[in-house]
């Protein structure tokens, strides 16, 4: 990829001053975030980190994964309603994956009594990087998909106006207008405002279901101020608060507190941490309630690693989309080599390959959120020691993407300026909404593009490894 700002990247003052101009900007516009610090206070709050420039990203392969979203909705949605599928895909992890399988119970329990939901309201985000091949030229390749609170499309919705006028500052105004438009936090309030508005009762609420510590509040924000301004009423509401104070009438409507509930909107709820017995439950109260949950927890189970790795077997994809042969071969274009670990000769023979080999691979357990996947000797030596048990199965292989770096300057407040080696990881959010058997919406809904330094081989912005950036098309 073309290093876009090599005339500027070396340029100390310009740097610097572009940098202070960008921070204020970044405040501004409100890409801000709670501090580490204090976490639960709005009263003392920074800016978000995002690049100074925003990164070059080849035009087609950001064309490519715009015209694949929708087809990615519709595997998703289907996944979602395909127990028999979902049942023998994940039949090995669960045996060995407690979190996946407490999920998986509370799906199969919600089967046996009857879904009492009838709209589905899908949020996610496919994730990519941009694959260096041997002679420079490079591909678009899926990391994942996120079927459960993927995060940053309100703040990003106000990123590329920073970037816009950080060119301005540096002298390139010509491609400052050139950066694209983009506002995720719109499109996913139209989906949620459109699930809100099928569930059929103006009264209801829109219950976003956020974390004990919420830093990234004004992300959400952005979101749920959209839905005010379609006059729909959104309540905040943790776990522990439906465990106490959520009901289920007799036709299972779910009830806050006396306030019907339309739609539950999980920021929350991917990792194992947050459930105790209590949230469990909770847990399984929305799950059997009418109310539309985003997801629900067969779309949760659809955006596992392990589902991933299946989709990626010949074959799968036909199965699950029959009588769509080119979105099929739009998915299966994005697809990297991913591969079982499951018990036998397949899974034997490629755990040696990446002990042999292992910086050609990412080993990756069922998590979500950043940081638990395993790179390089840690891989070789976690693989070493699990691979003739079980435990085995719950991992996943993946290739590993190689991307071409290029020079950036991540800002972080508290943090020296100082130049990088970056890569980046293009989102792609899409939203859905399907009433009984009809999709009433399928679209996508924006990007995000996150950079972070080489050095780190995993993590997103939550998880402070990576920033907020604007794609430049060339
Ligand atoms: P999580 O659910 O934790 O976000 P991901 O699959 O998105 O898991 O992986 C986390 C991060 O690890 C990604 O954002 C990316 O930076 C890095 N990563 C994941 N898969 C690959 C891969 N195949 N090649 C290179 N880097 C990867
Ligand atoms: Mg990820």
């Amino acid at each position: 990829m073309a290093a876009a700002w090599q005339d500027v990247v070396r340029n100390a003052a310009a740097v610097r001053e572009a940098a202070a101009v960008a921070v204020d900007a970044a405040l501004l516009a409100g890409v801000l975030m709670r501090t580490g610090e204090q976490p639960h206070a709005s009263d003392v709050v920074n800016y978000a980190p995002f690049t100074l420039l925003p990164s070059a990203v080849p035009w087609a392969l950001f064309e490519q994964a715009y015209a694949v979203q929708q087809d990615f909705n519709l595997l998703v949605d289907a996944i979602s309603q395909n127990k028999e599928f979902l049942e023998k895909t994940l039949a090995s992890t669960i045996k060995v994956d407690d979190f996946t399988a407490r999920l998986f119970r509370i799906y199969m329990q919600v089967l046996e009594e009857g879904l009492a939901q009838t709209v589905f309201l899908g949020i996610n985000r496919s994730d990519y990087m941009f694959d260096c091949g041997l002679d420079g030229t490079a591909a678009l390749r899926q990391i994942e998909i996120n079927t459960i609170a993927a995060s940053f499309g309100g703040l990003t919705s106000r990123t590329a106006d920073v970037h816009r006028l950080v060119l301005k500052v540096l002298g390139k105004t010509e491609e400052a207008s050139q950066l694209l438009p983009n506002n995720p936090a719109k499109g996913l309030a139209s989906g949620i405002a459109k699930a809100w508005e099928l569930y059929g009762s103006q009264r209801a609420v829109v219950m976003f279901l956020v974390e004990d510590v919420q830093r990234n509040i004004f992300d959400q924000r952005c979101v749920e101020n959209e839905l005010w301004n379609r006059n729909i009423r959104v309540v905040r509401k943790r776990f522990r608060d439906v465990f106490e104070h959520g009901s289920l009438d007799a036709s299972r409507r779910l009830f806050m507190d006396g306030q019907e509930v339309a739609v539950v909107y999980y920021r929350e709820g991917y990792v194992p941490q947050v459930y105790n017995q209590q949230n469990w439950e909770a847990r399984l109260l929305l799950e059997r309630s009418r109310a539309v949950k985003c997801p629900d927890i067969a779309t949760q189970l659809a955006g596992t690693k392990k589902v991933q790795q299946e989709l990626s077997r010949p074959g799968t994809l036909e199965k699950l989309l029959p009588g769509h042969p080119e979105a099929i071969a739009r998915i299966r274009a994005t697809f990297a080599g991913l591969y079982s670990l499951d018990e036998g000769e397949e899974g034997d023979r490629i755990a040696a390959t990446a002990i042999a080999d292992p910086d050609r691979f990412v080993l990756k357990p069922q998590r979500e959120g950043g940081g638990n996947n395993l790179y390089g000797e840690e891989l070789r030596e976690v693989l070493e020691k699990i691979k003739d048990s079980p435990e085995r199965t719950s991992y996943i292989l993946m290739d590993k993407i190689k991307p071409q770096p290029a020079l950036n300057y991540l800002l972080r407040a508290h943090s020296p300026l100082q130049v990088s080696e970056c890569i980046s990881e293009l989102g792609i959010f899409g939203v859905y909404v399907r009433q009984g058997q009809e999709l009433v919406l399928n679209q996508a809904a924006g990007h995000l593009l996150r950079t972070k330094a080489i050095e780190h081989a995993d993590g997103g912005v939550a998880a402070g490894v990576a920033v907020l950036d604007t794609p430049y098309l060339v």
